[in-house]
């Protein structure tokens, strides 16, 4: 760790920091705190706090509920926001250990860090980009978030300046104000819909800042009276929310993608590792693609994947090869939404591609045009599967494929794919408006 424990006293300490909030993620992705006033810093420094993990979706049975919490020196960081005459809030991010001191296995962080251990053996670290999309909407009169967007009916508005506009900028000077480096932020197709890029860094630290990037981006949206969501589809007929992942190894400090003397300038191993990417993407689909709503997303037509491919050119592929080389060569998985645990995900993605690598798998032809224009049949010809088209179809091909249950472990293979199984069934046994507008009228 870079900061020691006396620097992070004396920074609270400075910065007038009066409660800290210990984080930690649950199986389905979503952010937990344990507040803490700051008088118990140093106890939470030295791993001395426990918590009720009962209490947690999907963490403990009852008679192993008390866990332990063990901050990242690294993470810890002061909210921009809520910065007031009360004080300063801060954070750390945390790894959940078991009270007898093993780590524990339902934490979703850990899995991710045994993935980056087996990298590590086998030579390299992993350098992760993401690029995450999300909405802005309009609260409704009583508070409650609409999907309507701040760039709709802005005869709402004070003044001509473009409310989500605002609030992305403010969310992208709070990013870089918790040492977020913030490559590109812009406006997507939909309306209403953002994107914000970071530079690209190792695995761990990156799942990291997404975390915090959901977390940052609603509170600031909030200040601005909008909701943002990074649900993956949340209106029908315009393009959803994805979080396009872009995956680099390196070796000894040289980009080992990287060979000018390759097919498109690619080493072996990059080979190797898209190869590993298609040959597991259906089963890590429900990881990458958690929801009912996600998809929603994955059908032709909205700049979403559908069919498991890869190119160096075209963008309706499930890999695409950016064009930058040296340092930056790198693959674009195009299939992940923003509603997924990051930590799990990128374990399962990072494991797939390694698992290319170690088995020198080969990927099929690279397809260079546009899969949406080819026929049934030719996409049979070419031998391109279709990703799950559904949350059931994704259980279904997550339990197919072992590397998954294997890279997950026992404890979190199960429980997710329980809730997942429960969050199925509630679905289709809803009667969807769609169905009372096609059928009450004609049957
Ligand atoms: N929003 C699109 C998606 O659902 C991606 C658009 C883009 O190419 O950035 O994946
Ligand atoms: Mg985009
Ligand atoms: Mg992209």
């Amino acid at each position: 760790a870079s900061l020691t424990q006396e620097e992070i006293i004396r920074t609270a300490q400075q910065r007038d920091v009066k409660f800290v909030r210990l984080q930690f993620t649950d199986i389905l992705g979503v952010v937990k705190n344990v507040a803490i006033p700051v008088s118990r810093l140093e106890e939470a420094l030295n791993d001395d706090i426990m918590f009720d993990g009962s209490s947690i979706e999907g963490f403990a049975r009852i008679e192993e509920s008390d866990m332990n919490l063990r901050p990242d020196y690294d993470t810890f960081a002061i909210f921009p926001w809520r910065a007031s005459a009360k004080g300063n809030v801060a954070r750390l991010i945390c790894d959940v250990y078991r009270p007898t001191g093993e780590p524990f296995e339902g934490d979703p962080r850990y899995i991710l860090k045994r993935v980056l251990v087996e990298a590590r053996e086998m030579g390299f670290q992993v350098n992760v980009g993401p690029e995450c999309e999300f909405f802005l909407f309009r609260l409704g009169p009583d508070g409650a978030p609409t999907t309507e967007t701040h760039d709709e009916g802005s005869y709402f508005d004070l003044g001509p300046v473009d409310r989500g506009e605002d609030a992305r900028r403010d969310i992208v000077l709070a990013l870089e104000e918790m040492g977020f480096h913030v490559e590109a932020s812009h406006h997507e197709v939909a309306q209403g819909q953002h994107e914000i890029d970071f530079r690209y860094d190792d695995a761990l630290l990156t799942a990291d800042r997404v975390t915090t990037l959901k977390v940052v981006t609603r509170a600031v949206a909030a200040e601005h009276g909008l909701h943002a969501t990074f649900m993956p589809k949340p209106i029908f007929g315009i393009n959803g929310s994805g979080m396009h992942t872009h995956f680099s190894l390196f070796r000894d400090g040289e980009n080992a993608f990287y060979d000018p003397s390759g097919p498109y300038q690619l080493s072996r191993i990059a080979l190797h590792f898209i190869a590993g990417l298609l040959e597991h993407a259906p089963g890590f689909t429900a990881l990458t693609n958690p929801l009912v709503n996600s998809y929603k997303r994955l059908v032709p037509g909205y700049e979403a994947p559908v069919y498991v491919s890869w190119s160096a050119q075209n963008r309706s592929a499930l890999v695409r090869v950016p064009a930058s080389r040296r340092q930056g060569t790198r693959v674009e998985l195009r299939s992940p939404d923003p509603s997924c645990n990051i930590y799990l995900a990128l374990a399962v993605m990072i494991r797939a591609g390694l698992d290319g690598v170690r088995r020198e798998l080969e990927p099929p032809e690279s397809l260079n045009k546009n899969i949406y224009e080819l026929t049934p049949q030719e996409r049979r010809e070419h031998g391109i599967a279709e990703l799950p088209g559904s949350l059931q179809d994704a259980t279904r091909a997550m339990e197919a494929d072992p590397l998954m249950r294997e890279t997950l472990g026992e404890h979190v293979y199960a429980r997710f794919l329980e809730a997942k199984r429960i969050e199925w069934d509630i679905y289709r046994s809803q009667v969807h408006r769609w169905e009372v507008e096609q059928y009450l009228g004609v049957f």
